[in-house]
């Protein structure tokens, strides 16, 4: 093997690869960042921008990253609404909506300014086994094909998995080279500038209409005065069983609310690919990791996978910073980062994609009725969102009963959900902690989801 340039390839310069790359820098670990977009557009991406408090705050405490500031906020977060035909309900949940772009780029530059170094217009198209190891990648730049090598390369490419997408078939068990249409969500969205105000300060507005198909919903995120972030995004199997096209069914929902031309105008248009699916079982492999999207960590039902990319961004690095000090680079010596994963975001995410299934199986009729019924409590449709065990008294499940009345079909679902959550939850609770004991923990997870993840 050829002595590699760098300790660290970071492949990605999106939230997962900055956060990574900051991380691995400020243990003073020898790190470059390779991106196919040009240097003055990474961090520019079509997305809703919302950004909870809590992910950035994890980089803050542990490392003195700063928290999104100045124009970085588009505006501030208090509270999120989840909205049916007749009712809505209001969450607290703190955050922000950020300036996808202005943000990136402070945080490149935090990258760069702790001495990190960057490849920039220059697509990852392979990377290099040797001896059952990944040492390095080949990418294009100026026209020609080059390589670099590392001890470890972390694959924070997005959905499509630059590097993931090139190991073969079983080189690490519980990672998968791509992702099938029935765990990814389509979207569009749009930034739009309205005459008026809005009516959606410090707020992010989840809306289940039956004219958009479950489990999605169309969604209204503040970006302060008179300017939203509105878009909408479904299952990508779905598409080919609509009569029309995701951007009319899109309008015809919106028109309901704000007219084209008379209400707004639009400023900037676009669409992208969300993975909806708890994180692959393993995201690591020999020589390296993957990290964000392309390591399946967005929550399924909300599809907040910003934050997620920062803090497992952080979480991965430790476990680098580990396998460089012992020379071991072995998906093995790496377990500790889908530990860390497991516990907080596997955790959470499977109880998101069970409530997705759910969610998908009443339809928006369903949540209307069940919001509208109170059979659910605001408690409890914020564990539905934020991952946490519902509880479940006796009082409180004849109160159901009787709130469901003639509906039980729905009654049955809901219980279901109840006690599918409580048992996903304590499955991650037992993720193993070696690879060994992987498959028999993953047909457990398995049976009870009834499908094979
Ligand atoms: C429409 C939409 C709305 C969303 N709304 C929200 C939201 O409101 N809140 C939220 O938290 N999340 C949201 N998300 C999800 C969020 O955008 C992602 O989870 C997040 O960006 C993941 O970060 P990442 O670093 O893993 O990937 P990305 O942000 O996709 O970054 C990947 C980086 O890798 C680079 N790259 C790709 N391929 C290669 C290659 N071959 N070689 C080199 N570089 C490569 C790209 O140029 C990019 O810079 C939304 C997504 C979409 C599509």
């Amino acid at each position: 093997m050829s002595t590699p340039s760098f300790e660290i390839i970071v492949v990605g310069g999106g939230p997962a690869g900055v956060s990574c790359a900051y991380s691995l820098a400020k243990m003073g670990k020898k790190v470059v960042i390779l991106d196919k977009k040009k240097q003055d557009q990474i961090g520019n991406k079509t997305c809703g921008d919302a950004l909870d408090l809590e992910s950035p705050m994890i980089l803050h405490d542990a490392l003195g990253l700063e928290l999104p500031k100045g124009d970085e906020i588009s505006d501030k977060v208090t509270k999120m609404t989840v909205k049916t035909d007749s009712v809505d309900i209001t969450l607290r949940a703190p955050g922000y909506t950020v300036d996808r772009h202005i943000y990136g780029q402070r945080l490149l530059k935090e990258c760069l300014d702790l001495g990190v170094e960057l490849i920039s217009d220059a697509p990852v198209r392979d990377v290099i086994i040797e001896n059952n190891f990944v040492t390095g990648v080949k990418y294009r730049k100026d026209g020609e094909i080059k390589e670099v090598r590392a001890n470890l390369i972390a694959d924070c490419s997005g959905t499509l998995g630059a590097v993931r997408k090139h190991l073969p078939e079983g080189f690490s068990d519980g990672l998968y080279q791509t992702i099938p249409d029935h765990h990814i969500a389509a979207t569009f969205r749009e930034i739009v500038k309205l005459k008026e105000d809005h009516p959606y300060s410090e707020e992010i507005v989840l809306a289940y209409f039956p004219s958009i198909p479950p489990p999605g919903y169309l969604w209204f995120f503040t970006k302060g005065e008179k300017r939203l972030n509105i878009g909408t995004g479904w299952l990508k199997s779905e598409n080919k069983l609509l009569e029309k096209p995701m951007k009319q069914i899109y309008r015809e929902a919106l028109d309901e609310y704000y007219k084209l031309g008379e209400d707004y105008e639009i400023e900037i248009t676009g669409g992208g690919q969300i993975p909806i699916r708890p994180p692959y079982d393993c995201l690591t492999f020999n020589g390296g990791v993957i990290i964000g999207d392309a390591a399946c960590q967005v929550d399924p039902t909300t599809a907040e996978g910003h934050g997620p990319a920062l803090v497992c961004g952080y979480y991965a690095a430790k476990a680098m910073v580990k396998a460089i000090h012992d020379d071991n680079f072995t998906r093995e010596k790496l377990w500790d980062y889908n530990i860390d994963v497991m516990a907080h975001y596997g955790r959470r995410n499977a109880i998101s994609y069970v409530t997705l299934q759910f969610l998908r199986e009443i339809e928006a009729d369903g949540m209307d009725f069940i919001l509208k019924r109170k059979v659910l409590t605001e408690d409890e449709v914020k564990s539905v969102y934020d991952g946490s065990d519902p509880d479940t008294g006796f009082f409180a499940v004849l109160l159901k009963v009787i709130r469901c009345f003639p509906k039980y079909g729905l009654l049955r679902s809901m219980y279901k959900l109840v006690s599918n959550v409580k048992k996903m939850g304590s499955i991650y609770d037992d993720y193993p902690n070696n690879p060994v004991d992987l498959p028999a923990w993953r047909l457990r997870r398995n049976e009870l989801l009834g499908e094979a993840l």
